[in-house]
């Protein structure tokens, strides 16, 4: 075994890596870039080693200088995690010219997964089940055409080269065909610098089934069986899961099988994913294979018991498989979500700044937590802005489902928005807790997840409003409970008034709409009740605050809501989604201003795909100006206000680093 690796990676992946290298006895070696210096990898580690500017093609994107780190310190391996440096085969290739051992694949391996057209043709010939469709040299239209028009529409249309869902178009009739045909080769020409083009079938709801795969280099293989990951947004994994649900034991069985002639066909070692599209009918179709440890390979853990990490060590040191095939089983259910600082309510665009609260739900047998950052850290406009992935675990997917809503319920973050509230209403949606999933499930029920169709806030609102009075007569009764004298009636928090009823009036906002309460607080016994009118409707409201959970009874309906207070927004994770409301101080002069200041920098690191202004136009506010791509996404940056455009400092196809001035606006005179 290795005595010493390098982990040429950051972030939660370094983290997650570098726990289980401790826990075999072996030294780590982290590497950073300048934005990294203080960051949690470079502490976790024993070594660290600066390579680097803060963009990643000046640091962790740089082969040599990741290599010259290692030879430095002596690491006789190195993890790549994702991403990154991961799936590079020249990379891997300089790592065994120096002698360093790199913990994935031969190089080729890599190398076979590149094209999708040879991929297909490896898979076809080991007799792997693949999407019908042509994948041949022949690139006429005609040819292609041909092939489409046989096997009948919908079909998809995919550039070889591609990637990130680029170069990719569904054609829906035979007639949309040569318009669709030129605008996939476009943008595959564009993107990949190559415009060859395969055709298959397009399937109108499918789901996304992966197989974890392992072999060493004895000729074992096994399979630690499936994940879902159906539910994507615009091809990005938001919430994974493992077992899938509804599988067979017998289409588990021929899966699993399939993924490994797939990677035997490659001559694969180590950890890698088969990824299929499992149709409606139970038909599966290989559709790539991804050569390194995933993103989502937790949930593999939590069913199988298994640290994947570890296994891929011993692998890469030359030791066989830790288990056979029989000696794997499956245990219960779990889920990953990933926390990510995004604004979902904006097309997901990244968000970064301070985590200046950051509290995870508590760690257990049921809930794990991987993450790479702290309270205090900052979410750079340099990386992927993934705060943490977390992880449930129960025995059944009923409870693992409720696992994960707590947890989510629990996750308190601020100083950034994180993509928390979406997470939370997409894993308590009736569609998700019923697993009638594909993988065109965000879009399908976008309406609910997004609380689109404003459902009547009758419930909320007065729940809310009940949280706003009871905690300020806790905090009363702990202010009363300080002094001299605690029973004094001015310390009396139980509507107790010389003729006159006790009214609370109240603002809340949800959505930019303002909801005036009236709360009239009455006496009971030794306590009271509340009296709470929205809209001239009034329900008869009681509760409790106990750990942040708050139980009611409006009109005698009971439930309970877990709230998280943050200065003057209070969210209530309550079984029908969460809801934000902001809390409307009366003298606290104007809440709403609009504050318009700024933004014409770079949001992320990307790549400049549209200018859309010329250098002296006239803008108004919130008109469309650029469109960059980042992690696979488009954002518009638009004008924060009227305007002049002064410079354009970028054009279409520039890279563009994170926080980089984008163009010189001068706001107009308001
Ligand atoms: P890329 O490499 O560009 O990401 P993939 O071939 O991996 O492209 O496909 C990405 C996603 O597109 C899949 O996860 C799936 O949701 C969808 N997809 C791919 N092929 C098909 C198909 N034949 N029918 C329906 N959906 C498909």
């Amino acid at each position: 075994m290795f005595t010493k690796i390098l982990i040429a990676n950051r972030g939660e992946i370094a983290c997650r890596v570098i726990k289980t290298a401790r826990k075999m006895g072996i030294l780590t070696v982290a590497v950073y870039s300048d934005a990294d210096a203080d960051s949690l990898h470079v502490n976790m580690a024993d070594e660290a080693i600066h390579i680097g500017g803060s963009p990643s093609r000046e640091s962790y994107l740089l082969s040599e200088k990741v290599i010259e780190a290692a030879k430095r310190t002596g690491a006789q391996a190195i993890h790549p995690g994702y991403g990154f440096l991961s799936e590079n085969a020249e990379f891997c290739r300089m790592c065994s010219k120096e002698g360093i051992t790199f913990i994935g694949p031969p190089v080729a391996a890599i190398e076979a997964m590149g094209s999708k057209s040879a991929a297909k043709n490896i898979m076809e010939k080991a007799q792997v089940p693949l999407v019908p469709g042509y994948h041949g040299d022949d690139q006429s239209e005609a040819v292609i055409k041909k092939a489409a028009d046989d096997m009948g529409y919908p079909v998809l249309l995919k550039a070889t080269a591609g990637g990130g869902g680029k170069g990719m178009r569904q054609v829906w009739h035979e007639n949309e065909f040569a318009e669709g045909f030129a605008a996939a080769k476009r943008e595959a020409k564009s993107s990949f610098g190559d415009d060859r083009m395969l055709v298959e079938k397009y399937l109108t709801q499918p789901r996304h089934v992966e197989i974890q795969v392992f072999c060493d280099n004895h000729q074992n293989a096994v399979y630690l069986f499936e994940r879902d990951c159906s539910v994507q947004r615009r091809h990005q994994k938001v919430i994974e899961e493992a077992p899938a649900f509804s599988m067979s034991e017998e289409l588990r069985t021929q899966m699993g099988e399939s993924a490994i002639k797939s990677a035997q066909a490659i001559g694969y070692q180590g950890a890698g994913t088969v990824e299929f599209l499992l149709d409606v009918d139970g038909s599966f179709y290989f559709m790539e294979m991804n050569t390194r440890l995933q993103v989502e390979h937790p949930v593999t853990e939590l069913i199988t018991g298994q640290d994947l990490v570890e296994w891929q060590l011993r692998v890469a040191a030359g030791e066989i498989l830790p288990k056979a095939q029989h000696e794997l089983k499956i245990n219960g259910h779990a889920f990953e979500a990933r926390i990510y600082a995004e604004d979902p309510n904006n097309d997901f665009l990244p968000a970064t700044g301070k985590l200046d609260f950051l509290q995870p739900p508590v760690e257990s047998e049921f809930v794990r937590v991987d993450t790479g950052v702290r309270q205090g850290d900052e979410v750079s406009v340099f990386y992927d802005p993934m705060i943490a992935k977390l992880i449930v675990w129960d025995e059944s997917r009923e409870k693992a489902l409720q696992r994960l809503a707590k947890a989510l319920s629990e996750y308190r973050i601020s100083g950034v928005t994180t993509n928390i509230d979406f997470l939370y209403n997409l894993a308590t949606c009736a569609p998700f807790v019923n697993a009638d999933i594909d993988t065109s499930f965000i879009e399908k029920n976008q309406a609910i997840i997004f609380h689109d169709n404003e459902q009547s806030l009758a419930g909320e609102l007065p729940m809310a409003a009940l949280y706003l009075v009871l905690s300020q007569a806790q905090q009363a009764q702990a202010k009363a409970a300080k002094t001299n004298d605690p029973f004094s009636p001015w310390n009396m928090t139980n509507a107790w008034r010389l003729n006159e009823a006790n009214i609370h009036h109240i603002v809340l906002a949800h959505n930019g709409t303002e909801y005036p309460i009236i709360v009239e607080q009455k006496r009971q016994g030794s306590g009271s009740y509340y009296l709470i009118s929205v809209d001239g409707q009034t329900v008869d409201c009681q509760g409790r605050i106990e750990n942040e959970t708050l139980y009611a009874s409006i009109d005698g309906y009971r439930s309970h809501a877990t709230i998280a207070k943050n200065a003057n927004q209070i969210s209530l994770f309550h079984q029908n989604g969460v809801f934000n409301f902001i809390h409307i101080l009366p003298d606290c002069g104007d809440n709403s201003a609009d504050d318009n200041h700024g933004g014409l920098v770079a949001p992320m690191n990307g790549t400049m795909v549209s200018v859309l202004i010329k250098a002296g136009d006239n803008v108004v506010a919130n008109q469309p100006l650029m469109i960059m791509e980042a992690m696979k996404m488009e954002h518009t940056i638009r004008a924060p206000s009227n305007g002049v455009v002064d410079a354009l400092y970028y054009k279409d196809g520039d890279m563009v680093d994170g926080g980089a001035e984008l163009i010189a606006f001068t706001a107009e005179e308001a």
